[in-house]
């Protein structure tokens, strides 16, 4: 859950812009799409977006510096599988970013709040790699190896763990008829090495082979964009989401009625633009350009 402060925090009725030799320039296609409609509040991606590896991108910090001293209700929504939400919040406060744990919602998190409403008590085989230990908090997970059938087969983030035995063994409970719950199905994501494989490579494999089609809880599924929403003062059609990743994060939200802003960092991709399913509301070079746009949609 995010953290109640981010209702009460003040509404961005009224932002106000510092001009002056720190000012954020124009840049990127403002105007993109099609909607031109007033924004009160966004949600932003985190990896690829405000940091790769880690590391702030160039200008990101200063633009959250801005959007939060504009009083703009703000969260932060990532597919990240590596590290538990205070991890993150920690990870991003060392860096600069004015956030904290209640400010973010990772799809773990609500992996965790869809298990325990939909299959409470189930054992679940977690196949991740990263420590979300603290965030999955009242699930019975499974150990590797271990011969008791379980009930749902989580699949997280890729890594190392991702060896042909653990996927067997994912394979193997499926088989028996476990449920597949996949907290996001993102292909590739970019670290400071290049872009890195991830989990919906195997996810695809593992539903052909077993005949099992995920559930996704994490972006884009419709009920993670709402989960975020119901705790800004904002509807949907009041929010932007900002991301790196075309279809996840922003035709997704388009889909939810939000506004989509397509930020040109992280995994974006000319071609995967050109190949997308639909065109983003607004293209940015980074989100250092969000500020300005919000200026003009505010
Ligand atoms: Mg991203």
């Amino acid at each position: 859950m995010l953290m109640s402060a981010l209702g009460g925090r003040p509404s961005a009725g009224t932002l106000t812009w510092r001009a002056g030799p720190g000012a954020l320039g124009w840049c990127g296609d403002f105007g993109y799409g099609r909607r031109m409609r007033p924004v009160r509040a966004v949600l932003i991606d985190i990896d690829g977006v405000l940091t790769i590896s880690w590391k702030p991108l160039p200008g990101a910090v200063e633009a959250l510096q801005r959007l939060r001293a504009a009083g703009f209700p703000l969260a932060l929504v990532t597919n990240t599988t590596s590290r538990s939400r205070a991890s993150i919040a920690s990870a991003l406060a060392e860096a600069g970013f004015p956030v904290s744990a209640g400010d973010i919602l990772t799809a773990p998190v609500i992996a965790a709040a869809y298990l325990q409403a939909h299959y409470p008590d189930a054992r679940c085989l977690l196949l991740n790699s990263g420590d979300i230990g603290e965030d999955l908090a009242g699930l019975a997970l499974a150990r590797q190896g271990d011969p008791v059938p379980a009930d749902v087969v989580l699949v997280g983030g890729a890594g190392p763990e991702f060896s042909y035995q653990a996927l067997n063994q994912a394979f193997g409970q499926l088989q028996r008829g476990a449920r597949l719950v996949a907290m996001h199905r993102g292909l590739y994501w970019r670290t400071s090495e290049g872009l890195q494989l991830d989990a919906g490579a195997f996810i695809a494999g593992l539903e052909q082979a077993a005949g099992n089609q995920a559930d996704v809880v994490g972006k884009p599924a419709a009920a993670f964009f709402a989960t975020a929403l119901a705790h800004l003062p904002a509807s949907a059609a009041e929010t932007l989401m900002a991301g790196d990743d075309i279809e996840t994060d922003v035709l997704a939200a388009q889909r939810q009625g939000l506004t989509g802003a397509l930020v040109k960092t992280g995994k974006y991709l000319p071609r995967t633009r050109r190949a997308a399913s639909g065109t983003p509301d607004h293209v940015l070079d980074s989100f250092a350009g969000l500020p300005a746009l919000l200026e003009q949609l505010s």
